[in-house]
């Protein structure tokens, strides 16, 4: 850990494609760095990495130090912590949601019919016979010159929305796009925008096969206590989801009854309907406020160091929790030593050549296991002006069983980041594919996304599926093992005897030239006319 000597000095001269003049050289990414960062990381020392814990203390700290030692300056004025204030709510829900029409009364019972949270921090929050109105999917995409809150006044009101976007199952690859999950489709988008709506609740109707998950996800995810960021944005008081079954029941009693409301939800032309119904409930909360740290380190760019490029990498982890054979401490060595320690080697790795010419970033987020937030606090905070951060290059859970032939990107097909990162994957002999389940919405999982939701372009891929000598199937089985019996569990542990980390080193590599390419350039990787993400660059 305290050395570097067996760091190999192999440096390859290539052609800089902007044909402009200096800085050529680029290094290698050291396998061992990656290890022994891996190795510490995941020891049972850092105690599963969990936000607020000794574990945080000691992660942060870990990682501030190693910074300082590969001579990186601090990322946030002169410290290299950000603090990321967070804010648990463990709201109760009352037992019934009460929906009430002119002829009809009924209840819908909580856990069973709904659930519903708040991040309001009053102490009780609720909506009383609150008007409830069909917003079809709920979303505004002037990219599709699609508005399903058009025309109405939403003070007081409560939305009721569908899952998903209107693209999905309707065979139609035109509308949105198609079965491929558009950020319209997420639940995270559904309550966003309502909040700017200025809604005062909104109900998603639950389906699976559209979610992507079950009713008892939305149960266990949707209840206990929630770690949140204290949000500048608006928020509707309630935010709430309903089953299928619940749904009918509620549609059945209302203005639409007998009529097809998704069909209805799926035309262009549609606008927003009163049900003729109302709603109350109410929720009860307890608060508890903490603050996380983000950590945070730069290299100075030599002549553009106002543009910047930004490589991520969460730092935590679940902590210590229910045991299982006896293990309790999860150490999180795929999830996410190994792209946190990508993070250092290609630190290091940057730190081997020539100062490149624009900056670049090394940011370690928290709490992504509760919900991307220590990423979405940076960036509703950003250190660095968005407009001037060049790119994102976001590494999370990197376990690929040795160098592969593919090159995945999770969200192909948003911005000219693909083209940086086939080029880079050429040069290695590799292919590059769009993740073949987008349909479940992986783009939107991760830190990366909130950098996108800010305009920035982003590159979120690894090696997945074809192992360079051992093929597809190989690779296949040792992905089902791992989300069978390590994903988020304590046996997600490192073992330096028996792992393999050539795979990881490529994929860091490729990050690497990825990163050093764009330092010395000084174009700005665009997003494409059809991503969603294309505004967001534009407005900021
Ligand atoms: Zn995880």
């Amino acid at each position: 850990m305290k050395n570097y000597i067996k760091i190999s000095f192999l440096l390859l001269l290539v052609g800089c494609k902007s044909g402009s003049e200096n800085n050529n050289s680029i290094s290698e990414v050291n396998q061992s760095t990656i290890g022994q960062h891996i190795e510490r990381l995941a020891s049972d020392e850092f105690l599963g990495r969990m936000p607020f814990t000794e574990g945080e203390i000691k992660t942060v700290n870990y990682l501030k130090e190693e910074f300082v030692k590969l001579g990186l300056l601090p990322g946030n004025g002169d410290s290299y912590f950000q603090d990321v204030p967070l804010i648990e709510i463990t709201g109760t829900p009352s037992e019934k949601m009460t929906i009430s029409g002119t002829d009809r009364d009924f209840d819908l019972n909580y856990f069973v019919d709904f659930v519903a949270v708040t991040l309001k921090t009053d102490n009780e929050v609720s909506l009383e016979n609150s008007e409830l109105v069909f917003a079809g999917y709920g979303i505004v995409a002037p990219e599709y010159d699609w508005n399903d809150y058009d025309g109405i006044d939403w003070t007081g009101k409560t939305a009721v929305v569908l899952v998903n976007d209107p693209g999905f199952g309707s065979g139609d690859s035109t509308l949105f796009k198609g079965d491929e999950m558009t950020y319209y489709g997420r639940w995270t988008y559904k309550y966003e925008e309502a909040g700017r709506q200025g809604a005062a609740g909104v109900i998603i109707i639950h389906e699976t096969v559209p979610a992507a998950y079950g009713w008892n996800v939305v149960q266990s995810s949707w209840s206990g206590a929630q770690l949140n960021l204290e949000s500048k944005s608006p928020v509707a008081d309630v935010q709430a989801w309903i089953t299928s079954d619940a749904a009918i029941k509620l549609f059945e009693a209302s203005n639409l009854k007998n009529k097809k409301f998704k069909e209805m939800a799926r035309n262009k032309d549609f606008k927003p309907v009163p049900l003729g119904l109302t709603t109350s409930v109410k929720i009860t909360n307890q608060i508890k406020r903490d603050v996380s740290r983000n950590v945070v380190a730069i290299l100075p760019g030599t002549e553009r160091k106002d543009e910047y490029i930004i490589y991520s990498a969460h730092w935590d982890h679940l902590g210590i929790g229910r045991p299982v054979n006896n293990d309790s401490i999860y150490n999180g060595a795929v999830d996410n030593a190994s792209g946190t320690a990508c993070l250092l080697a290609i630190a290091e790795a940057f730190k081997k050549v020539e100062q490149p010419k624009r900056s670049i970033v090394f940011l370690a987020v928290t709490a992504e296991e509760q919900g991307l937030l220590g990423s979405a606090y940076y960036a509703e905070n950003p250190i660095y002006p968005p407009k001037q951060s060049v790119a994102n290059i976001n590494m999370d859970a990197i376990q690929n069983p040795g160098p592969m032939k593919d090159l995945t990107i999770t969200g192909y097909g948003h911005s000219e980041m693909d083209e940086y990162a086939k080029d880079a994957a050429e040069k290695q002999g590799r292919y590059v594919i769009p993740d073949p389940e987008a349909e479940k919405g992986y783009f939107f999982r991760s830190d990366h996304f909130n950098f996108a939701k800010i305009g920035i372009p982003v590159l979120y891929a690894s090696g997945t599926y074809e192992h360079f000598e051992k093929g597809v199937d190989f690779v296949k089985q040792m992905n089902d093992e791992y989300r069978q019996y390590r994903y988020h569990q304590p046996s997600d542990e490192f073992d330096p005897q028996t792992s393999e980390l050539s795979g990881i080193r490529l994929d860091a590599q490729l990050f690497y030239e990825v990163g050093q390419r764009l330092a010395n350039e000084d174009y700005f990787p665009k997003w494409y006319d059809s991503s969603e993400f294309k505004a967001a660059r534009e407005d900021n």
